[in-house]
């Protein structure tokens, strides 16, 4: 997809720099005791100190603290042993305090950086301004009744991550890829479960528009952009009406702008002059955040192996193409589930098969690999059976398809069915000498000179066993028969 637009004047170059909202993968909230689970009846989550009630104090979730200098390590990002936590002033009916507890000036995370995979197989490295911690609002329901309007507070709370990073980002692919990339490093590191559906990922768009090699131009920044496809659009949407006034002499203003998915186009919301003077100070009922070195380093422990790292080792050690590494790690109990299978295998048979195989079949039943009816200990089975030659690739596929639909064991399969290749040659033979006796004409033929009757011969051969006989020595053997 292009990161350039070319308007009537020359070419227009784009310049973004994304705000992701995260929800931080805990039991309770940011301040509070109350829980955080999705779905739940509305205002049920929700403790005194979510509610606001006077003289309710916070106090700090150790386990989110954690979280946050976990996702800083996996993103390569300084991690700040000094953060404070500030009121950000502002009136919402979702935001009872009148403020959120946010960070500003000290966040516990500066700057980092993620290697994001662009379409074409390139990789662009794309840095992280800073990470902080903020609690969420609550929600405002305006659909339950035909004049009132509701409000949950079950979200308000909720611990977040808001992750800034630098304008280096040029197009929606890479914008698309950066998110996806980002969306993957949190699900690994168990921080954040990185589900756009259900919120627990949100972004804000920033963008600009501007001659190639020359100055960064005046950016609109775009709410409410809630999934990879509306991020696609609101920057396609955006870049073109930036580009329009450009050409026309016009200015951009820089102005926060809403994205609204039913008419697919950005509208303004409010200008720089309208800005919210948020009147930031530090939160007199938090202490500064200080963390120890030897706590960062407790937690360095903890991380798992990383999706870079994982893939470099799937294309090291297990001599995968760049290309299926990167769809077996794409989710880590992917990866898991190819190690299993793979364990003493051939490692490029047992990636087609997770791959091409199994993958495919999911992603056509709409199921998700954790309920994958074949376990990877049974896929695993299946690629020995045809390392060893007990059945062809072609009945593997047969027996995968019984797998699928009853759960059983590979052997158990080929046993109860009799689906065993034959290697034996006598048996071999002895359908060829069947096959060439009821075709004598062809048989002629061939020796005439038609040498394209030699794939007739084998597919009658195959059809007689039932396809349980070995290709390899149906052809070898049939070359010596017919010559
Ligand atoms: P604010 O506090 O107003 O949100 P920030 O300086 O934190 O502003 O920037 C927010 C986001 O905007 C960052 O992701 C940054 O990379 C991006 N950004 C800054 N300047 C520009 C620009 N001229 N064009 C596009 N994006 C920009
Ligand atoms: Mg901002």
């Amino acid at each position: 997809m292009a990161q350039t637009v070319q308007g009537e004047t020359g070419v227009w170059e784009m310049v973004i720099g994304l705000e992701v909202h995260a929800q931080i993968t805990a039991k309770s909230k940011l301040f509070s005791g109350a829980a955080t689970q999705f779905g739940a009846e509305p205002n049920s989550q929700v403790s005194l100190v979510d509610a606001a009630m006077p003289g309710m104090l916070p106090v700090i979730n150790e386990y989110c603290v954690e979280q946050s200098v976990r996702t800083g390590l996996g993103l390569n990002a300084q991690i700040n042993n000094f953060s404070v936590f500030e009121r950000k002033n502002y009136f919402y009916p979702d935001l009872p305090q009148g403020y959120q507890i946010s960070q500003f000036e000290h966040p516990i995370v500066g700057k980092g950086e993620i290697e994001v995979d662009l379409p074409d197989g390139s990789v662009k490295v794309i840095g992280i301004t800073r990470l902080h911690m903020e609690q969420d609002a609550g929600k405002s329901m305006h659909d339950q009744h035909p004049t009132k309007s509701y409000v949950d507070l079950n979200r308000s709370g909720c611990a977040l991550m808001e992750i800034v990073s630098e304008p280096d980002i040029r197009g929606a692919d890479e914008a698309t890829a950066y998110i996806n990339k980002l969306r993957m490093i949190l699900r690994y590191l168990g921080t954040c479960d990185g589900n756009m559906d259900e919120g627990s990922m949100r972004a804000d768009v920033n963008l600009s528009m501007r001659r190639p090699g020359e100055e960064m131009g005046t950016r609109c920044e775009i709410k409410n952009v809630n999934s990879v496809k509306a991020v696609q659009q609101a920057i396609a949407y955006e870049a073109d009406r930036q580009v329009e006034i450009l050409e026309n002499g016009g200015e951009i203003v820089q102005e926060t702008r809403l994205w609204d998915p039913v008419k697919n186009e950005t509208r303004s919301m409010r200008s720089k002059e309208e800005a919210h003077d948020y009147r930031y100070f530090p939160d007199p009922d938090l202490l500064p955040l200080e963390i120890a070195n030897d706590w960062i380093e407790d937690i360095r422990k903890t991380l798992p192996e990383l999706p870079d790292e994982k893939k470099h080792r799937f294309i090291e050690d297990y001599k995968l193409s760049a290309y299926d590494a990167g769809v077996l790690i794409a989710e880590h109990a992917r990866a898991h589930y190819f190690e299993t299978v793979t364990k003493g295998r051939d490692t490029k048979l047992a990636a087609n098969w997770v791959i091409n195989e199994l993958l495919g079949r999911l992603n056509k039943d709409n199921t998700p690999l954790e309920s994958s009816p074949v376990s990877a200990e049974h896929l695993g089975e299946l690629v020995g059976l045809i390392e060893d030659k007990t059945i062809s690739g072609r009945i593997a596929k047969d027996v995968f398809d019984i797998m699928i639909e009853s759960g059983k064991d590979p052997a158990t399969i080929v046993e109860e069915q009799g689906l065993k290749q034959v290697t034996d040659t006598g048996a071999i033979e002895g359908i060829i000498d069947e096959v060439l006796a009821e075709n004598a004409d062809k048989v002629e033929q061939y020796k005439a000179g038609k040498d394209k009757l030699f794939g007739f011969f084998v597919g009658q051969v195959m059809k007689k066993s039932q396809g349980k006989a070995n290709p390899a020595a149906v052809n070898e053997l049939l070359k010596t028969k017919l010559s």
